[in-house]
């Protein structure tokens, strides 16, 4: 079990448990998130170590779930998706300016992401630490996928682009992972990385329920203020940041379901319509939020 005496983010001791999450998804242990009272970060407190975390992920239905396109539910989500993978896409061209580059896509998964920028014509690779996703991966798509400790292998300096998909959040080490993303990156380089907010408007409303904790999965909880503070402490700046509009629709469902509301996915429904109203006026309190961080052109 991991316990912090000191804020990961700024090492002040003034931490105090804030609320109790219960792991909804595998294990219904419960586990206490922390504040720290000097800087704001939000992160679970006492949670399994590296060598322990891996039973909390358990779930051999994964990859035959995502992909099945049966029911009303699984048809939107599939839309829902291609159009989400195409408004990173067109971010991504926009920022870098190359409609071909070299990209790294760090924790893809079952490699759809990936996919879609390869068929575009960029040179791709994965990292992704599940077996089986990784296997779906190279076998579906043809991608060249390699597990996390083959990240030392990548030529430093090699990549226009990295993205981070909703993974940081789940690293035990995340400064030591953006310290390597960043070698990695060529100068004037970008990296994407997409996180849930935890001050946004539905994880304020939902508060322990908010199914973005996602204890002992989600380790760190950061929102603009905390992510500009660990970026910089890893030297880089945040250069703009991006909403992920439909996030709040799942997310705000799921949050339903775990208070034990009647008819979740309709609530759920109602509430994200409200806050993705909201967030048109305020991106920085949106669900999930994706920030590009770019290394500077003279390292
Ligand atoms: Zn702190």
């Amino acid at each position: 079990m991991v316990h912090h005496e000191q804020c990961p983010l700024c090492s002040s001791g003034m931490i105090a448990d804030q609320i109790i999450c219960i792991d909804h998804y595998i294990s219904g242990e419960t586990f206490p998130i922390a504040r720290c009272s000097s800087c704001g970060f939000l992160f679970t407190q006492d949670y399994p170590e590296v060598t322990e975390i891996e039973r909390y992920y358990e779930s051999s239905d994964y990859i035959s779930h995502s992909d099945t396109s049966e029911g009303l539910i699984n048809k939107a989500y599939h839309i829902i998706r291609q159009v989400m993978l195409r408004r990173k896409r067109k971010i991504i061209i926009k920022l870098t300016n190359l409609r071909k580059g070299i990209l790294l896509d760090v924790g893809c998964g079952t490699g759809h992401f990936a996919s879609l920028m390869k068929e575009s014509g960029w040179s791709v690779k994965g990292i992704e630490i599940n077996d089986k996703a990784r296997n779906f991966a190279s076998e579906t798509f043809g991608l060249d996928i390699i597990s996390p400790e083959g990240i030392t292998s990548l030529q430093p300096g090699s990549f226009d682009c990295v993205t981070m998909w909703h993974v940081l959040e789940h690293f035990h080490d995340p400064d030591k992972y953006i310290t390597d993303v960043l070698t990695l990156m060529k100068p004037g380089g970008i990296c994407l990385v997409a996180l849930p907010n935890s001050n946004s408007f539905d994880a304020v409303h939902y508060g322990k329920f908010w199914a973005a904790f996602d204890v002992p999965r989600h380790l760190w909880h950061f929102d603009p203020y905390s992510f500009s503070r660990f970026s910089i402490k890893n030297g880089l700046s945040i250069e703009r940041l991006f909403t992920l509009p439909f996030d709040v629709f799942y997310i705000s469902s799921l949050s339903e379901k775990y208070k034990g509301s009647r008819w979740p996915f309709f609530r759920g429904l109602a509430r994200g319509t409200l806050y993705a109203f909201l967030t048109l006026f305020n991106r920085k309190r949106s669900s999930s939020v994706i920030y590009i961080l770019r290394k500077p052109s003279d390292q």
